[in-house]
Formats: structure tokens, sequence, C-alpha cells
């Protein structure tokens, strides 16, 4: 089993959703994150949180065997975002952002923690992501996520980070907003030019495509008729995909790819049916393999000489 290092956002979130409200409950982004890659590979999580963290919280991560030596606690309160989402559960409209403790966070990493060889720069200021990608030791893969929020106030050190990194996430509405593009396909060509080799771009209930090289490869969501709250769907996301590919071992192969966005894919649809991390907190392996196979399934395009062979071997 591989290990990933995770530095983001560990949060309290209030959220509206048109399935109801959940009020400081536990977010973040490398929360999201660690709770998925934890089905996967192991996680060591690098965040900071107020006095007021409930420890609960950390019973939720610790369950899971999350590594939260790189936890710290700080005076101050806790990160609190909240957001409302409309009907149709598309993007998040922002209400508050309160930095708190991370506003004066610096991590200094430990010498095991230096030496994971997986590194998630998780959503989080971008300037704190080089700081802790800075600290590793030649790394095997890294990857990153950011939202809005960075993109607006800090572009500069954002689009200097990605330089540095191998895979990037991004919604396709970010994409755009990073890059200036006209659409997502065009977004990925930009991104692709600052750096990472893979660009994986999320378009909610529409899937998700993934360039890697010139190649351009595309997944549907997993159909779901209703979702209760989408926070965290995106960091979800990238938890399956980055806790199955550094399992594998085998980080470029388009085989291991394909199947990391399709992990991907799954963990971020048990996540999106219930508020805060409910769903995820307590998955069994064989359920998140069923909907995988499921997906696998429902995503396969049988070749016309394969569907008449099996006709020719039924009727031998
Ligand atoms: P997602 O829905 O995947 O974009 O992730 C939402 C999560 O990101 C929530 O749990 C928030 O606590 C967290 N979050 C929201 N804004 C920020 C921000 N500016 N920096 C870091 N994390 C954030």
């Amino acid at each position: 089993m591989n290990s990933i290092l995770v530095v983001g956002s560990v949060a309290l979130d209030t959220v509206k959703t048109s399935s109801g409200r959940s009020v400081e409950a536990l977010g973040g982004s490398a929360t999201y994150f660690s709770l998925a890659a934890s089905y996967f590979s192991s996680v060591h999580l690098v965040a900071v949180v107020g006095e007021d963290f409930p420890r609960e919280h950390r019973g939720t991560l610790e369950r899971r065997g999350v590594d939260l030596a790189g936890l710290k606690a700080a005076k101050g309160k806790t990160f609190r975002w909240s957001g409302k989402y409309g009907k149709d559960a598309g993007a998040a409209t922002t209400l508050t952002t309160h930095l708190n403790v991370f506003k004066t966070f610096r991590p200094t990493l430990s010498e095991v923690q230096r030496k994971v060889p997986v590194v998630f720069l998780a959503n989080i200021d971008p300037e704190l992501q080089a700081e802790v990608l800075a600290q590793m030791q030649a790394p095997a893969l890294v990857a990153c996520d950011t939202m809005n929020y960075w993109i607006d106030s800090k572009p500069a050190a954002l689009k200097k980070l990605l330089a540095k990194v191998d895979v990037f996430f991004s919604n396709d509405e970010e994409a755009k907003k990073l890059t200036g593009a006209a659409n997502a396909l065009q977004a990925a060509e930009v991104l692709s030019g600052w750096g990472p080799s893979v660009v994986v771009i999320k378009k909610g209930e529409h899937g998700a495509l993934m360039k890697v090289g010139s190649k351009v490869y595309v997944f549907p969501a997993y159909p779901l008729a209703h979702i209760k709250d989408p926070t965290g769907a995106g960091d979800t996301f990238a938890g399956g995909f980055l806790g199955y590919l550094a399992s594998s071992g085998a980080h470029d192969d388009i085989g291991h790819l394909k199947r990391a966005m399709a992990y991907g894919t799954t963990l971020a649809s048990f996540n999106v049916e219930d508020f805060s991390t409910k769903n995820i907190e307590d998955l069994e392996r064989d359920a998140i393999d069923e909907r995988f196979h499921d997906l696998s399934d429902r995503m396969s395009v049988p070749r016309a000489d394969d569907l008449l062979k099996s006709r020719r071997a039924v009727s031998v």
C-alpha cells in the first residue's frame, strides 16, 4: 500500500441545499480527500484546526486510519466556510470564508512526512501548497486542486505552482476562469501547457474529462437522480482518484489512470448522497467496488465484431 501526504483545509462548514441545511459540520478539502483516499492508501494529513474543533471529528478521521500527526491545534478558531446551492445542486455560491487559524499556518514537515511518495495539494492558499511541496524529498507524484477563491486572490502563485505539478484537478468553471478559455477542452489544453501531464476537469452531473499528453478521455458521472449535498465532491473525487492511483504503483499507465477516474467518480457519487462527510466515513470496500463495476459496465460500448463473435459462439 502506497502512502499520500495531503495539505489542505479542515473546516467547519455550514451548507444549505434544496434537501436541507447542515450547520458547522465536518468539512474541508483535506478532510474529504483523506476519507476518500483512505479506502485505497495510507494518508498523512497536514492542516491546522482551532481550539473549537470538536474531538469527535478527529475520531472520524482516525477511524479511517488517517495519520493526524500533522494536524496541528492552534490558538484561535477553526477555518469556517458557508455556502448554498440552487435547485440543480450545481456550483456552490460561497457566502462566507473565514480562514481563521489558516492565516498564519506555516507547517514544518517531519522526516517521515517529507519522504511520502505521493503529495496532494488540496484546495488552500497556493503559497501554503508551495511551501509544503518545497519540503518534500523528490516525490514520485504531485497532484493539486484549487477553487475560485484562490484563482481570484492569488492567480500568479497558482500558475507558478502548476509548473511543479503532475496532476491538476479543476471543475470546468474554475478551469475556464483560470485560463480565460471558452470551453473545458480549450482550458485543459492551456493548463497542460503550464505543466501538469494529467489534467482532470470535472463537470458535475455531466461527468469529467481527463487530458493525458495530447489525448482527451471522457467519463460520465454515476447516474443519481437525487443528491443531498454536493459539498466536497471535488475533493472526494481527487481522494478516490489519487488513493487508487497511489495503490496501483503505476502512475503513468493509462489503464490505471482510467480506473482512477472511475474510482474518483464512484467515491464522489457516495459523498453527494448525504450531508457533510456522513456517507464516506464508513463505506465497505465491497460496496465501493460494486458501484465501480456498475459504472464501468454502463460506460463500455461493445464493438460490432465482438457482438457478432458472441452471437456465433451462442449459436455453435
Ligand atoms: P468542493 O465542494 O469539492 O469544492 O469542496 C468544498 C470544501 O472546500 C468545503 O468543505 C470547504 O470547507 C472547503 N473550502 C471552501 N472554500 C475554501 C477555500 N477558500 N480554501 C480552502 N478550502 C475551502
